[in-house]
């Protein structure tokens, strides 16, 4: 549900103009709901609302909130959605330490913790806790600890770990992980004035998978396993960035600061009895609406334990989220404070260690497996093995800096386990067992798929493919060439680009503009009717398309250059270049030295760009562009205009009613404006269209002079501000201006 919502959707809504207190009320409504349905589908596992309902809901009172910026709570769920990046974490003061556990490694040296824990008991006043000693038996979650904090039942504050003495305040990313309540159900922890407590966010495995994939795919390095990924995801500066991560979390503990209230500790943390015991804590923790690990036990005896640890050892690879073991805790929370801590842990907890599953097997070849956007990706493949519950014969080596590193080579017998019980990983080669027959792994000087030399852009890790006509990477690029923001066709969806490719008829960007009429018409689509016979594109739809495709020639040179995807080259960077260069032929011809002098252009943007039009492929299909009747150039009058508005800075907000946002952006950029897409006091104008939301509050408050449509087409006809400064409206630019001269 995350990534549906995002601040900038904000402002396609349209608020029906409720009353004040009306919208108050319904506010109410809507938060009371969707706190409700949250509850039920993280918590409870048990949801009762649809995706599409909740988003819906949450959509309207976004809505609401926007137009009533009076009636947001600190609570509300709209404030899950991630707030603005903060530009560093402070530092917090805990005020109780934060300890880590003891380790035993196997029952040996278990049973080693119970006698000494059993000793110790001997010497105590039994007055105050009652035997048999009773044990908590909880899975120890992989993930990143956490201390929350709340006031009067509100989420006040979030901190990691760190040091176990001062940690970093990260609430704004932990409000976005949608099972840490923000506000706690009525209740004895609820009713505290002030509650601490400890817990684990963690990455369920899937997500873990997921978010790897896609860092393969970008060429990026990929997390080691979920609790590196749990803890980077918490750690992001921007928090919109830990909302689309899927985060989860298991609360399990009160904070020692309500436990041993001699520390210094600041603030006033009651010492209530907090149920007494850590089996009626949790219970506490359910009912205020934190989310538990249901995975517990009480147990009372050394075997019960065993037990317990033996069942999770069995189960550990069909739970969804990674262990690494058991914790076991005493139970009654009066013997815990007898017991007391060593320098670094709590002598009344243990953690149980898993043993790492690792197997040995002979890498028999390393293949280059060529990925969607043109990284070469070395692939491990060796004899088959069962590890962590199934076979693996395969595992990305990611790159030849992995490779060197692991130190392993063609033939080697290896190490293999799972990251994160998922993702099969090479841990190393044992070297003792070479034999002389081995050898070690060169990297191809060519693409396996197309032939064309590879190369590496300094400061990447990947060697890339950058022939724009590279089989493996055919999808990927046509599909961009396609989107929005590039060559925009509308009416060729993923599906028909790949049957477009199955037969033939399309590999790189320059063929869209020779398919024809009937061999589009007549495309198998792979969907079969009733009679057997094969759907196909048809008529009408052919005739769409042919037309859009021919209406895609004359998308403006920022925009074609965007869909070539040339790594690095966003939009933002397809501006600055083409502002720079009239034509293709002027871009193609500079060097590196002439790009990277351009403000904003890096070397490795520099060397990407030369790269990729030094290979004859790209221009054997650039040239077909050409020939093709795409301009791939300004307009001549575009250059003359261009400098009215130079380094003007713009934001767009609201519908317009004559063009649409993007065309209003690139015709203001045609006169050298800047367009961007959040306001700051570095904004000049802001157009406002009907509708429009935070963006304009935001303007209003800042004090920004604020357009509407007219004020836009004034502009965009008179090739500049005269028109509207003529009306008084046009800020002070001029140091705009001069700042980029
Ligand atoms: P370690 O990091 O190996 O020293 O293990 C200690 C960490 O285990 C604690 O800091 C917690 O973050 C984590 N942990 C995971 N699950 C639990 C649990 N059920 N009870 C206590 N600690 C846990
Ligand atoms: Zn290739």
């Amino acid at each position: 549900m995350e990534d549906r919502i995002s601040p900038q959707s904000l402002e396609h809504l349209s608020v029906q103009d409720l009353s004040a207190q009306r919208a108050d009320a319904r506010a109410e409504e809507l938060r009371r709901t969707l706190k409700q349905a949250s509850h039920e589908y993280y918590v409870l596992d048990a949801p009762r609302l649809s995706d599409e309902v909740y988003d819906s809901l949450l959509q309207e009172l976004l809505a609401i909130e926007t137009a009533h910026p009076h009636l947001i709570t600190a609570t509300s769920p709209t404030r899950r959605v991630g707030a603005t990046p903060s530009d560093a974490f402070a530092p917090v003061k805990h005020a109780a330490r934060m300890y880590s556990l003891g380790n035993a490694m196997n029952f040996a040296e278990l049973d080693a913790w119970f006698d000494r824990i059993e000793a110790a008991v001997g010497n105590l006043d039994a007055s105050s806790f009652s035997l048999p000693i009773c044990y908590s038996c909880e899975l120890k979650i992989d993930g990143s600890s956490i201390a929350l904090n709340y006031a009067h039942g509100e989420l006040t504050r979030a901190a990691t770990r760190g040091d176990g003495r001062v940690g970093e305040d990260i609430t704004a990313n932990a409000r976005t992980v949608r099972d840490i309540p923000l506000r706690l159900a009525k209740g004895l922890l609820a009713d505290l004035p002030q509650l601490e407590v400890r817990g684990e966010i963690y990455l369920p495995k899937t997500s873990f998978q997921q978010l790897n994939k896609l860092a393969d795919e970008a060429g990026e390095k990929p997390f080691a396993n979920p609790r590196n990924a749990a803890a980077g995801s918490l750690r992001q500066k921007d928090s919109r960035v830990t909302a689309g991560r899927e985060l989860a979390s298991f609360i399990y503990a009160p904070s020692e600061a309500h436990m041993n209230p001699q520390e210094d500790a600041a603030g006033d943390f009651p010492r209530s009895d907090l149920g007494g015991t850590q089996h009626a804590f949790l219970d506490l923790l359910c009912q205020a609406g934190f989310r538990v690990n249901p995975d517990v036990q009480l147990a009372r005896t050394r075997a019960d334990v065993h037990a317990f640890c033996t069942a999770a050892l069995e189960k550990r690879h069909d739970l969804p989220y990674e262990i690494d073991g058991v914790v076991v805790k005493v139970d009654s929370f009066a013997l815990q404070q007898q017991l007391g801590y060593t320098a670094k842990a709590p002598r009344w907890a243990i953690a149980f260690k898993f043993p790492p599953e690792e197997k040995t097997t002979v890498l028999r070849e390393i293949r280059i497996q060529v990925g969607r956007t043109g990284n070469l990706t070395p692939v491990a493949e060796f004899d088959p093995v069962l590890v962590a519950g199934s076979t693996i014969a395969r595992a990305t080596l990611h790159n030849e800096d992995e490779i060197k590193r692991k130190g392993v080579l063609v033939g080697d017998t290896i190490i293999v386990r799972k990251a994160g019980d998922v993702i099969p990983e090479v841990v190393g080669a044992i070297e003792s067992l070479r034999d002389g027959t081995q050898r070690v792994f060169q990297m191809p000087t060519h693409c396996p798929s197309c032939g064309t030399a590879v190369h590496r852009i300094p400061g990447e890790v990947a060697l890339r493919c950058e022939n724009i006509d590279c089989p493996a990477q055919s999808l990927e690029r046509l599909r961009h060439w396609v989107s929005r923001g590039a060559a925009d066709i509308e009416g060729l969806g993923t599906e028909t680009i790949a049957s477009l490719i199955d037969a033939g008829l399309l590999r790189n960007v320059a063929d869209f503009y020779s398919l024809g009429y009937e061999e589009l018409r007549d495309l198998g689509l792979g969907r079969f009717r009733r009679d057997g016979s094969e759907q196909t594109f048809g008529e009408i739809m052919a005739k769409k398309v042919l037309a859009n495709i021919e209406a895609s020639k004359q998308r403006p040179f920022a925009r074609l250059l965007f869909g070539l995807g040339i790594r690095h080259v966003g939009t933002t960077m397809s501006d600055l270049l083409t502002a720079r260069f009239t034509t293709l032929g002027q871009l193609q011809a500079a060097g590196i030295e002439e790009l990277s002098a351009i403000d904003g252009v890096g070397p490795q943007i520099a060397h990407s760009a030369r790269s990729f039009f030094e290979l004859p492929e790209n221009q054997a299909v650039l040239q077909r562009l050409l020939n093709a009747g795409l301009q791939l150039k300004n307009d001549a009058a575009d250059h003359q205009l261009e400098q009215s508005l130079a380094g003007v800075k713009f934001v767009l907000t609201g519908a317009l009613t004559q063009l649409t946002r993007i065309e209003a952006a690139d015709q203001l950029k045609r006169l050298g404006a800047r367009v961007s897409s959040s306001v700051s006091s570095q904004t000049d104008y802001v157009i406002a269209g009907a509708d429009a939301g935070s963006k304009y509050d935001k303007a209003i408050s800042l004090g920004i002079t604020v357009l509407d449509e007219d004020d836009l087409l004034r502009i965009i006809a008179g090739g500049g501000l005269d028109g509207i400064q003529a009306a008084g409206k046009a800020a002070d630019v001029s140091t705009a201006a001069e700042d980029v001269h």
